[in-house]
Formats: C-alpha cells, structure tokens, sequence
C-alpha cells in the first residue's frame, strides 16, 4: 500500500557528519529521509523554541537517560548522527502517553515523532527495535493466532515479573475461576475470548496491507515462519467454512 508522503524531504541535508560516522553518511540520511518523508511529519513537528516544557512533563524523562526536547532538537536542527543514535535506545523508553504533546506552544508531537522513529528504526531492521521487540514475541503470536493480545494463562510471575509481589494476586486458580463466568466464551484461559474466523481473516488482510507483516519480517522471519502458517490455516479453514455453506444453500433449494 503506498502513503502520501511530508511536502518537507529535501534533497540535500546539510548536516555534517563526524570524521567516524556508525554507518555510512548515505545510510544515515536514507534514515532521516524515512522519518521525514512520513505524511505525519508535517503535523509533528513545527519548530522547537528548545523551552524544555516537553521534557518537564515527560514522565519518561523523570526516569530514563531520554528527553522529548532532544529528540525534537535532532530532528528540527537535521542531526542525522544524533538521530541515528538516539534510535539505538532512548526512544523505546517513550511511553506514549502523549503529555508533550499536550503541552508544547509549537504543537509538536514528540511522542509522535518517536512514533515515526520507532518505525523506522523496525524497517531497517535496527538491532535495537529486535532487542526491544522480542519479549513481545508471545504477544504477537497470540494475537495474531486468537486475536488476543494477552490471554490469562499469560499472567503469570515468570511473563511479568516487574509487577512485583502483585502478580501473586492474578496468578490464581484461572481456569476455576473462569468456569464461573456466565458467558461460555469467557470460560478458557487461552484466550482472553473467542474472534470469531472471519473477523481473525479480516485482521490478516489488514495486516498485510499495512506492512504490519512485512515490518515483522524484518524483525523476527522465525516468528514471521510460524504467523504465516497460522494464517494460512485459518484462511483454509475460512474457504472450507464458505463451501460448507455454499453446499448447505444447494441442499436446501
Ligand atoms: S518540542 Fe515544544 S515543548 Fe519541547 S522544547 Fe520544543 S517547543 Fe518546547
Ligand atoms: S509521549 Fe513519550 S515523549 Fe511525550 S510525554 Fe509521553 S513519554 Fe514523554
């Protein structure tokens, strides 16, 4: 599927590059120009009055080595290795939240354009989205395999042990205690409920048609291996369900 693109790539970036870039200056300014050229670019970012007001109210800030008001500086003033750099870790420690958004006199979106980072640091296949990306590898399984982002068999002390000793409350009897909900679809623990097929089919074009996969591909292809089979699966199940049908209204005319 192609997007519109930001009316603000620029043919030539000005910026200068250190005698020891990481990657070639070339590579450094094919990354700039995907964050650039994104549509949502002209949105995010307007200017920057570097007034820290972002950062003040950024409750990342206040705990991780991050700082919206840099990662906007970088980008407003073109500094393609502070950009490069940033990528390979302080923008996962974004939390979306979106404050700074809400915040800031130019309208900027820092988180937004942490966004649009992220993404493009998934597309060139950065070692620090696979770091950041794997532990979610269940999730994404699962989500894709049920619909389900998170099933209760996955809350358990091992999934989250950054919960602390609050865990221990979740991690109960689940399956008894699922038996007691009214509704049959609620009563498993493998899924937090039932999508039915056609609507798991429905995702899967979407996915497709958003490069959803394809950026999956670039981080994970073992995970991407196993997504695809499942797809392929339900798709057979979907046609075997359609001619089911087919054949049922030749039966009854
Ligand atoms: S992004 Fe906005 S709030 Fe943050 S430093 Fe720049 S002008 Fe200030
Ligand atoms: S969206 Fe990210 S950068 Fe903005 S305030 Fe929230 S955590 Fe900070």
């Amino acid at each position: 599927m192609s997007h519109a693109t930001s009316t603000r790539v620029q043919q030539h970036i000005g910026d200068p590059v250190s005698g020891k870039p990481p990657v070639p200056q070339a590579k450094l300014e094919e990354i700039f120009k995907d964050i650039q050229s994104d549509l949502r670019y002209d949105h995010e970012l307007n200017g920057c009055l570097n007034c820290g007001i972002c950062t003040a109210t950024c409750p990342a800030a206040h705990y991780y080595d991050f700082s919206p008001r840099e990662i906007v500086q970088l980008l407003w003033t073109e500094n393609l290795e502070g950009v490069y750099d940033a990528m390979q870790e302080k923008i996962w420690a974004c939390a979306q939240c979106y404050t700074c958004a809400a915040r800031c006199p130019f309208g900027n979106s820092p988180g937004g354009l942490v966004m649009l980072m992220r993404e493009t640091a998934i597309k060139h296949g950065m070692q620090s989205a696979k770091n950041v990306l794997r532990p979610f590898s269940r999730v994404m399984l699962k989500l894709i395999s049920t619909g389900n982002q998170l099933s209760p068999d996955m809350i358990t002390r091992d999934h989250f042990p950054d919960w602390g000793p609050n865990v221990s409350k979740i991690d109960a009897p689940l399956k008894l205690l699922r038996q007691a909900i009214p509704m049959p679809t609620l009563n498993t623990t493998a899924t937090a409920w039932e999508v039915n097929l056609k609507t798991s089919i429905e995702l899967y074009t979407i996915w497709e048609e958003t490069g959803v996969l394809k950026q999956l591909e670039t981080i994970d292809e073992n995970l991407f291996d196993v997504i695809t089979d499942i797809m392929d699966e339900k798709r057979e199940d979907w046609k075997d369900f359609l001619a089911d049908q087919d054949d049922q209204g030749g039966k009854d005319e």
